[in-house]
């Protein structure tokens, strides 16, 4: 017969011997199979206190960018919501005044932008749409909550500290 697999075996119906009766030697062989994997290297690790090395194309949370004097790089285009395939960013989009020339970058900017990260399926095609750099996935997890509504992530969640005037922030938001 053709099998998928070469791990298949034939089933012994040979009436059991006097060993294989009382079990206990198919008790030992796997207490014996126990104790080989005591001295074998742990696959799991003791979270939170260690972490994994991330791989280089691991995308975790959203984070909303600034340029280097501080102003919001998000114009409000509304590419990153057309490629998003799960339909998981929603923004509104506002004109900047003259006088906020130091908080936004571009002539329009979002004035609310949000994420649903019950939606979200971590693909990156918002980052790889954005032209303006604004966007991209950090290496930092989604944490866990009780409450849908806690998954909405809005723009002040989303966005990096200022590296002008939030420096400590920002050096903890980069794990330093
Ligand atoms: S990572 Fe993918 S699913 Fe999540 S918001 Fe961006 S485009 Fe949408
Ligand atoms: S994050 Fe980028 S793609 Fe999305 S609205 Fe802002 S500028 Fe446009």
């Amino acid at each position: 017969m053709q099998t998928l697999t070469n791990r298949s075996k034939q089933v012994d119906r040979s009436p059991m011997n006097f060993l294989e009766r009382i079990y206990l030697w198919n008790i030992f062989k796997g207490m014996f199979i126990t104790f080989k994997h005591m001295f074998k290297k742990q696959p799991t690790i003791h979270y939170p206190e260690q972490k994994r090395t991330f791989s280089p194309v691991f995308r975790g949370l959203h984070v909303l960018n600034r340029d280097e004097e501080g102003r919001e790089r998000c114009t409000a285009c509304g590419l990153c919501a057309v490629a998003c395939p799960a339909e998981a960013i929603t923004m509104e989009a506002a004109e900047r005044l003259p006088e906020e020339e130091n908080l936004y970058r571009e002539e329009k900017y979002a004035a609310k932008y949000e994420i649903n990260m019950l939606r979200c399926i971590f693909c990156g095609l918002c980052e790889e749409a954005c032209p303006k750099d604004a966007i991209y996935l950090s290496e930092t997890l989604a944490p866990s909550n009780y409450s849908r509504k806690n998954f909405i992530y809005s723009k002040q969640d989303l966005l990096i500290p200022n590296p002008k005037t939030e420096t400590t922030d920002l050096e903890k938001a980069k794990g330093k």
